[in-house]
Order: structure tokens, then C-alpha cells, then sequence
């Protein structure tokens, strides 16, 4: 597989779904993109249901649940200027383009990634890159998308070096699927592009431990040694990381990288993607499981999208029992 799959037509010539499936998801593609990398499409080719889950289309994706919303992060209000959302008064984000090198099928933006890809234009960009030279509160900008990752290190290298000349840009963060999604991308070109002075974040969504390939150990081994600090987040989700053991993996897996869990996810109620959703009091009580006997190092913060542009709230902890999670002592 040397390419991205983009269809169902695709995803059946791979030999990744049957031929009455692919009749079946075709539907979904007029509505979401659809897009499996080779590195993704070769986990699903050997067995890994939980990335399969991730990735592939599925009917249910037509039907909108009662509560589900096009725009559950509700952004709009928040943009000053074309690819910025500014809703916290220090950092804001930046989104280049709307595209992705895969397409999640729960994605909270998907309503809106994909398609035309949402590349910003010369002209819009420059004008997203002025409002952050004028807006001095801004000391952070998050460049996510869509996945920038995905611009040609030319592009990329010329939006970072913009940043990260204006004097009140502190710090630099970028959320990104591409070292576990497609690792190839990682190359000596965006290496360079991404070594700057001004110190720069890399978020890694990933949602299950399979996704960490050999492949991808290395992207990530070089992204550190260029210098980034590694974060990793992830969204708690039906069928794929919704239990004590696919979630103490994951985690493990991701230290082992030296990505530290930042977020876990509450799903957001995006159209079509209830298959996905864990009730908040089961995902409070896999972490509890979780507490004390994993490293505190995994710890991520739990967090939730407060609907209407509420922004992101932590979801609190049942009280623990004192010493819950270490070896009862006998005797
Ligand atoms: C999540 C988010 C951020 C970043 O928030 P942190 O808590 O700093 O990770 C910034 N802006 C918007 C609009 C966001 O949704
Ligand atoms: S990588 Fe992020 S923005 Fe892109 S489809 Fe997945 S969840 Fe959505």
C-alpha cells in the first residue's frame, strides 16, 4: 500500500472492507472525507480493530443524534480574522488549512476538515500572522487545522519563522496527527522547519497504543531531538481506548516515546459519531482504576467542551479511597 486510501472504492481494493461493506459506506463519503494512510491502512490490513474503528466509515454516520451539533466547539464567535479563533485571553489558534492526512471519523471539525482542504490564501494568511503581530496579550499560538503538518516544509517553515519574530510570541504549540498518522512526512525538510529558538510544543493525537509503529518511533525520536517537547492527546472512545487496559497501554506506550498524556477527550457531540460516545462517569472511573498503580507521569487532565463556546472545562474525580491503587498490604 503505497498511497492514501480516499474511498470506499479504495478501502475495498486494499482488501480493507468487502465489497457489500463498501456498497454500504459509500453513502458516508458524499458527506465526510474519507482517509487512511498506508502506515494506518497496514495496522487495519493486520488486525488492529481499534484503528479500524478510528478510520473506517460506517452507515451510522448519516443519522444525527437529537443532541449532536455541526460546530460543537462553537469557534465562530471567537474569530477575529479568517484561521484564528481567540478565545482565551493569552493564546489563540491558527488554522492554515482544514485538511488532514486521515480522517477521524468522530472528529469534532467535521463538518468543516476535508473537502476543499481550507487552505488559507497568501492574502489571508499574512493577515492571520499581522493580527497576532498586533495582538500583544497573545504570548502562545496554537497552529492546528486541520493538521499543519500536512503544508510543505516551505510553507511551514515560512509561518514559523513570522512567529516567532514577534517579540510577545512566548511559546509556540502545534496539534498534530502526522507522527503516528503518517510518519513518512517527518523528513529532514520539516526537521529543519522546525528548529527554531522560540520553544515549540508538539501535541500528538493518538488514541490507541497500536498507532505507535517503528515508523513512528523514529518521526518522534527525531522531532525530540530537533528539540520539541512531546504532549500527547487523546479522545476516550467506544471501541477503541474505552477500558483499563487499552488506556493504561496507550499511555505506557506514549512515556515510552517521550510523549507525556496532556488531554484525554470527552467526545464532543459532533454529527453522527454517538457509536463513539463513553459516559463521563465511566470515563471518570477508568482513570480512578488507573490512579496509583500506573505512573503519575500518564496522568492526562480528563476535559469536556462546555456546548456554545463554553470552552474546555476538567472533569473532577470521585474521591479516592486513601491508598487506592497500591498492593493491600496482608498479614
Ligand atoms: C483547547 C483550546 C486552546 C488551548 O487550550 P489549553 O488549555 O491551553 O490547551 C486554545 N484555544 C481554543 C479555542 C481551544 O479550543
Ligand atoms: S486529525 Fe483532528 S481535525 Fe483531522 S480528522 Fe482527526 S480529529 Fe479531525
Amino acid at each position: 500500500m503505497k498511497r492514501t486510501l480516499r474511498s470506499a472504492r479504495d478501502l475495498a481494493a486494499a482488501g480493507l472492507v468487502t465489497p457489500a461493506r463498501a456498497a454500504e459506506i459509500t453513502p458516508v463519503e458524499a458527506r465526510y472525507s474519507v482517509a487512511v494512510t498506508p502506515a494506518m491502512a497496514a495496522l487495519i490490513a493486520a488486525g488492529a480493530e481499534d484503528v479500524a474503528a478510528q478510520y473506517l466509515p460506517d452507515p451510522a454516520e448519516l443519522v444525527t443524534a437529537p443532541h449532536e451539533l455541526d460546530d460543537p466547539t462553537a469557534d465562530a464567535p471567537f474569530t477575529p480574522i479568517k484561521g484564528v479563533v481567540h478565545r482565551y485571553p493569552d493564546r489563540a489558534l491558527l488554522k492554515p488549512l482544514l485538511a488532514c492526512p486521515v480522517y477521524c471519523r468522530f472528529c469534532f471539525r467535521r463538518e468543516a476538515v476535508g473537502a476543499d482542504g481550507g487552505l488559507l490564501t497568501e492574502a489571508e494568511l499574512e493577515a492571520a500572522l499581522d493580527w497576532f503581530a498586533r495582538t500583544p496579550a497573545v504570548r502562545e499560538v496554537i497552529l492546528t487545522g486541520g493538521d499543519p503538518l500536512i503544508l510543505s516544509p516551505r510553507r511551514f517553515a515560512h509561518i514559523l519563522a513570522r512567529l516567532s519574530a514577534i517579540p510577545h510570541v512566548e511559546l509556540l504549540r502545534i496539534h498534530s496527527r502526522v507522527p503516528v498518522a503518517e510518519p513518512s512526512r517527518v523528513t529532514p525538510e520539516l526537521l529543519a522547519a522546525l528548529t527554531l529558538e522560540t520553544p515549540l510544543y508538539l501535541c500528538v493525537h493518538a488514541n490507541a497504543a497500536a498507532e505507535f509503529t517503528p515508523e513512528a518511533g523514529a518521526a518522534l525520536r527525531a522531532l525530540h531531538g530537533a528539540g520539541l517537547v512531546l504532549l500527547g492527546q487523546s479522545v476516550l472512545l467506544r471501541g477503541v481506548n474505552d477500558t483499563e487496559a487499552a488506556l493504561e497501554a496507550l499511555f505506557r506506550t506514549m512515556l515510552r516515546h517521550r510523549v507525556k498524556p496532556y488531554y484525554l477527550h470527552q467526545l464532543d457531540p459532533a454529527p453522527g459519531t454517538a457509536r463513539f460516545h463513553v459516559p463521563e462517569a465511566e470515563g471518570l472511573a477508568l482513570l480512578a482504576r488507573l490512579r496509583g498503580r500506573v505512573t503519575g507521569l500518564s496522568w492526562p487532565a480528563y476535559v469536556r467542551e462546555w456546548p456554545e463556546g463554553g470552552g474546555k472545562y476538567p472533569l473532577g474525580m470521585p474521591a479516592m479511597q486513601p491508598g487506592a491503587g497500591h498492593p493491600r498490604r496482608s498479614g
